[in-house]
């Protein structure tokens, strides 16, 4: 049935031109029209007398037209004064004047004295009694009956009016098929409507509804609605948890006595929220399907090591192992701390980033190409098309929230050189695919964008870190700021100054940083000033952050290509300028490059007034709290979960009627009813997918 409508398509009924209309809103088949839900309703149901009506209030009157004129005065306009038809029977008849100031001569043709119309607007009260400025209106007759439900309003576009729009779902409701897809058993444990009466008392409630219910979407015909949505998602995202199952991956041994050797050298000891997901990743890395696993802990909770610890089981079973990270600054200090670890064990490690020359180029990708080298670390340089592995086992990705969906499944896709020339099509091996990032997901947002993503979570510190002090300063202060700079310099500790974003324009960001430096150098003789922004060459920003590294420049101005990963212990000062122009995650990125060691750490958020709302609001969570969770919280509050995601996580807007933020219990419910239907009634699991998911499924393997 459910296919029948698909192909019962809209244009068999209304002309061509309308349906291309339609189109345009993805409105195609009945199913889309009847699903195409109102925003909000009207209310033409009922007749208010103008005697009982409030100025300002919206309502509906009735009368009969006594004058219709065109003025000039102030301005052409066309004033109808009409007399109240409620005037029959309460015999108090009021008169009110509908004013237009853009009008038709159809108009003034069809409103002559003696049409009896329906108008509905605002009352409010004019030079010459109560009035109406341009309100909607209908010619009726005496025996025209008034509706019986509300009037939906639509989402609409250019060129679709909402007449047009009730009159093509109305058409769709009478024929399409809105079979229950649910078993009881789910519609009765949380009391669910049937989808068949949701959807048709959405278009069309009766007029004593509880219009506040259906307006914030609470009503429990919107329940069912979102529901239905949320369940179509899930039950999509179990099944591409389950085909993943279905897809190979080499198992990586447990055990292996790099592992062992690594962990016998490592300068301190897992914390224990590190050894629980090193035990988690390594269960996946063995089982023979793809694992797909983000790893998330806060700035500074340490996973770095445990991505090493993944590469060096990777290389202890025999495969290579891969590191993707968003900057040149981050992949050089990966790379750096990587060999120090491993190259002891013998273990050979490459690095690939576009600034290398060609023949270096060349002479890394022929060491990956050949297994020579057992982990590569880069940029986004790993996943071009000229590089292969001879066997790749496990790709990584650092910071995964910056790369698009399309750059992590490449790196995924490298097959091994070996397993592609020998197998080809499906069966070809996959990679195991570990995602890092600090910016935690929200546990509703991370079950409905990337539920086929396991994740594990460091929720610990390692030991002795103290909390980081923040304090916002006016940038009118800054003399105080640079004494503290001072002060912490000479005690040699190390310092970050953050130049300000500008986002108009690189330029301006780049002379911001310029200027800066050439500020601070002069302020502070005593001490050399490092200089780090995008424009450097590859080889001359690894050679600023290794001076920096090693303490020898104990100051380091920076835009904000430090904001993620970089790592040095020793600096425990960072200073941000023009803080307000940053986002919250942002803000808590450049905090964390600071109190990585156990020494007392600040964090200085230099601000420019007039703050607005928004700004205010983000400085002061930063002030108050130093948990990326909480942070990342408030920031999905600021924002909502589209801008917080970014297009580039959430693709297009997935969910259409359910708000995480409100629905989170219906998220949970959706996940249980999804696992007992695939389980128990996979027909009807099937059905409720197809009607829900418009092609949006694919994303949702990403
Ligand atoms: P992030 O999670 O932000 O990537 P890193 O992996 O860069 O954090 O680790 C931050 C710092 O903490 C590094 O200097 C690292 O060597 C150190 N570190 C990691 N784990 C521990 C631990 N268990 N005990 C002490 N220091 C640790
Ligand atoms: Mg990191």
């Amino acid at each position: 049935m459910e296919v029948l409508d698909r192909v019962a398509t809209a244009a068999s009924v209304v002309d061509k031109g309308v349906s291309a209309r339609l189109a345009k809103l993805g409105l195609c088949t009945d199913l889309d029209l009847a699903l195409h839900l109102p925003l909000r309703y009207e209310d033409e149901t009922r007749i208010t007398p103008v005697a009982t009506a409030r100025d300002g209030e919206a309502v509906q009157i009735e009368g009969i037209v006594i004058e219709c004129a065109v003025q000039y005065r102030p301005r052409r306009q066309l004033v109808v004064c009409v007399e109240e038809a409620s005037a029959d029977r309460s015999g108090l008849a009021e008169s009110i004047t509908l004013r237009f100031l853009n009008f038709y001569g159809s108009q003034v043709k069809q409103l002559v004295p003696g049409t009896r119309v329906r108008a509905r607007g605002e009352l409010r009260a004019g030079f010459f009694g109560r009035e109406m400025i341009h309100p909607h209106y209908s010619v009726v007759r005496g025996d025209t009956p008034l509706p019986d439900c509300l009037t939906p309003v639509y989402p609409s576009g250019a060129g679709i009016g909402q007449a047009l729009l009730r009159g093509a779902i109305a058409k769709a409701l009478a024929r399409v098929d809105l079979a229950e897809t649910l078993p009881d058993s789910i519609r009765e444990r949380h009391r669910l409507l049937a989808i068949d009466a949701a959807v048709r008392l959405l278009h069309r409630p009766p007029p004593d509804m509880n219009t506040e219910a259906l307006f914030d979407r609470t009503h429990p015909a919107w329940t069912r609605i979102k529901f239905d949505e949320l369940l179509a998602q899930q039950l999509s995202l179990a099944r591409a948890h389950a085909a993943r199952r279905e897809r190979s991956a080499p198992s990586l041994a447990e055990g292996g006595a790099l592992v062992a050797a690594f962990l016998a050298k490592l300068p301190f000891r897992l914390t224990g929220a590190q050894r629980r997901v090193v035990r988690e990743i390594a269960a996946d890395l063995r089982a023979p399907h793809p694992m797909q696993r983000l790893l998330q802990g806060d700035v500074g909770s340490g996973k770095t090591v445990v991505a090493a610890l993944a590469a060096l089981q990777a290389v202890d079973a025999g495969y290579q192992a891969a590191l993707m990270a968003p900057t040149e600054i981050l992949a050089a200090q990966h790379f750096s701390k990587l060999s120090e670890w491993v190259e002891a064990l013998g273990v050979r490690v490459v690095w690939l980033t576009g600034s290398l020359k060609k023949k270096q180029k060349d002479a890394v990708r022929q060491a990956i190409a050949s297994g020579v080298a057992r982990i590569a670390i880069g940029t986004h340089a790993l996943i071009q098309d000229d590089v292969t592995f001879e066997r790749l086992g496990l790709a990584i990705v650092d910071e995964q929230h910056r790369f698009g969906v399309g750059q992590r499944l490449s790196l995924r896709s490298k097959a091994h050189a070996r397993s592609r020339s020998n197998d080809a099509g499906k069966s070809a091996i996959q990679p195991h695919q570990l995602m890092m990032s600090a910016t935690p997901i929200p546990r509703t947002l991370a079950m409905t964008y990337f539920a086929d993503l396991d994740v594990s979570t460091i929720d610990e510190m390692p030991p002795g870190r103290q909390p980081i002090v923040t304090k916002l300063i006016d940038e009118s202060r800054r003399d105080e700021v640079l004494v503290r700079v001072r002060a912490a310099l000479a005690e040699g500790r190390q310092a970050y100054w953050v130049c300000p974003l500008v986002e108009e324009s690189e330029t301006l960001q780049l002379r911001a940083a310029v200027d800066t430096h050439a500020t601070l150098t002069a302020a502070l003789p005593e001490f050399a000033v490092g200089l780090l922004h995008g424009r450097l060459a590859g080889a001359d920003k690894a050679a600023v952050m290794r001076a920096f590294a090693q303490g020898a420049t104990p100051l380091l101005v920076a835009t904000t290509v430090i904001e993620v990963g970089v790592d040095v212990p020793n600096a425990s000062l960072i200073v941000i300028e023009h803080a307000e122009r940053f986002g919250l995650a942002q803000l808590h990125q450049l905090r964390g490059r600071v109190g990585r060691d156990s020494a007392e750490s600040a964090c200085i958020l230099l601000y420019q007034t007039p703050l607005s709302a928004a700004a205010k609001a983000r400085l002061k969570t930063m002030r108050e709290t130093q948990d990326g969770f909480e942070i990342a919280r408030r920031d999905l509050d600021l924002r909502g979960p589209g801008e917080f995601l970014g297009h580039r996580q959430s693709g297009d807007a997935l969910l259409r009627f359910a708000d995480l933020q409100t629905d989170q219990w219906l998220v949970d419910a959706a996940r249980d009813a999804a696992l007992m239907m695939l389980s128990e009634h996979p027909d009807d699991a099937d059905r409720h997918v197809r009607r829900w998911m418009r092609g949006g499924e694919d994303f949702l393997k990403a």
